[in-house]
């Protein structure tokens, strides 16, 4: 008898166990079904509390609309009754000690039309002169690998990027622009340099494929995203799912593996999906040359922080769902999501709930990383008076702290994650990597992922 062994109960985790469950059940199989996860609940870095008659997350707190509606997981887990979109609002840009809205066609910042960029309030007269550039600048050298930064600075201009592009870009892909390849978050403005002349230009002629008429981009899940994960674990029945069980040791033994439990169980298993974070997986094998693969991959840390306040949502700037810091010298935060008002899911009750967001490219982050929650809830505070207004007592709060867990791709990334699954190709085969740490951050990405490593196994059982 096989026995597959997954290790790591988040969605990609889940999202590969559920394929090879099906599989099992389809095909009679009497192969093993194993998952270990070392927390005492499934799910990762998708995690719901619900507090104070608020619902918060976590960690992840919404599914990208688009790539979720192309892909079957909701209906075939029973949740389309389950889903709720954000609603539409404007979004802002903390800047010069106040908010000001980011011109609603932009993308990702990056103006979609020549009346964008005359309306945008964020660059002065000489910013937009310059980037005009865009219209007359061919481009002659940058290709995919190239920096997303300095591809943008070129036909824009520093003061556009810098103070429209960069705070959103930089949020979305968690980066710095100058580290983050073309192909790994715009390539489609390559093509619209070759075919329109100018990013623009290509904007224009491309209008329809970024409006969203509703503006309705994201998906949540009434009692949150943690549903995901219950919907997941309820369909695993004939799977063994171990909680509270972390794997400390993988060792090659003749054709098979012999895998250590923290609790000096000992198993044995003929394929594995590693679907942990790169910085959990290095420390199960004793092997220099795998050590020195994963070394090579980087990741960020977060804090994550919702305050919860006895107020209604009226108290924001209408129709506001929250704002992204440009300059850091009033406030600390890097963005503020106005939760309760882009998720009406998340208060019933309607009252106030905002979430902030602290990165550890902000210069302060080293101290941040040491505060416990009270120093933690008195800078979020702060920034929630200066930005804001609002200086009520919060009545809830959550708070987490996501310690080098944001994958980073650097421009390397793609050659690294290459060169690590050539080294296990060679020396472990059967073991497969998954998830955020390598193949893409978003959930539905995990989940493909996830699927598509089922896949290779299911194909080898
Ligand atoms: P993880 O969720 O990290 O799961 C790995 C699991 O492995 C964990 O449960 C861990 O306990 C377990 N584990 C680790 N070591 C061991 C071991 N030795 N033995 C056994 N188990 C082990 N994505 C979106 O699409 N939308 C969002 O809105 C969004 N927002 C985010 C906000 C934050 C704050 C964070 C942190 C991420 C966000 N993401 C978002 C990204 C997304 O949540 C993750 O990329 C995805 O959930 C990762 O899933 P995973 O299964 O690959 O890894």
């Amino acid at each position: 008898m096989k026995t597959v062994l997954v290790i790591g109960g988040g969605i990609t985790g889940l999202s590969a166990m559920f394929e090879l469950h099906k599989w099992k059940k389809t095909n009679q199989s009497n192969v093993r079904l194993i998952l270990a996860e070392a927390s005492s609940e499934l799910g990762g870095k998708i995690r719901t509390v619900k507090e104070g008659g608020f619902v918060m997350e976590a960690g992840a707190d919404s599914i990208v609309a688009r790539k979720a509606n192309a892909m079957s997981f909701i209906e075939e887990l029973g949740l389309d009754d389950e889903v709720v979109y954000n609603a539409a609002g404007r979004s802002f840009i903390y800047t010069e000690g106040g908010l000001k809205q980011i011109p609603a066609d932009a993308v990702f910042g990056i103006p979609t039309s020549i009346e964008s960029l005359a309306k945008t309030t964020l660059i002065s007269a000489e910013g937009k002169v310059e980037a005009l550039k865009d219209f007359y600048t061919k481009n002659d050298s940058f290709t995919k690998n190239d920096s997303i930064g300095d591809f943008l600075e070129y036909f824009f201009g520093k003061e556009l990027v810098e103070k429209q592009i960069a705070p959103v870009l930089s949020g979305v892909y968690s980066g710095q622009l100058s580290d983050l390849t073309i192909a790994s978050t715009l390539p489609y403005l390559l093509d619209y340099k070759k075919e329109y002349g100018s990013i623009i230009k290509g904007f224009e002629a491309n209008k329809k494929k970024f409006q969203s008429g509703s503006g309705k981009k994201f998906i949540s899940f009434r009692s949150g995203l943690g549903k995901l994960i219950d919907a997941y674990e309820e369909k695993l029945e004939n799977a063994e799912i171990l909680k509270n069980t972390m794997v400390s040791k993988i060792e090659k033994v003749e054709e098979r593996y012999q895998v250590t439990f923290q609790n000096r169980e000992i198993i044995e298993a003929d394929f594995i999906v590693m679907s942990i974070p790169n910085t959990e997986a290095e420390k199960l094998f004793i092997d220099q040359e795998l050590g020195k693969g994963f070394s090579q991959l980087k990741n960020s840390s977060l804090i994550s922080i919702y305050v919860g306040f006895d107020l209604p949502n009226s108290v924001l700037p209408e129709d506001g769902t929250g704002f992204i810091t440009a300059d850091s010298k009033n406030i600390l935060c890097n963005a503020c999501t106005w939760t309760s008002r882009k998720w009406e899911h998340t208060s019933a009750s309607k009252n106030l709930l905002v979430r902030l967001f602290y990165k550890s490219s902000l210069p302060s982050f080293g101290e941040l990383s040491k505060m416990n929650e009270e120093e933690l809830l008195q800078v979020a505070l702060t920034d929630i008076g200066k930005s804001l207004g609002i200086t009520a007592d919060p009545i809830s709060k959550e708070i987490t702290k996501w310690t080098d867990s944001m994958p980073n791709y650097l421009i390397s990334h793609p050659h690294s994650v290459e060169e690590l699954e050539k080294k296990f190709v060679a020396s472990y085969p059967g073991i497969m990597l998954a998830g955020c740490s390598y193949y893409g951050v978003g959930i539905p990405d995990c989940i493909e992922n996830g699927a598509k490593v089922a896949g290779e196994i299911i194909h080898s059982l």
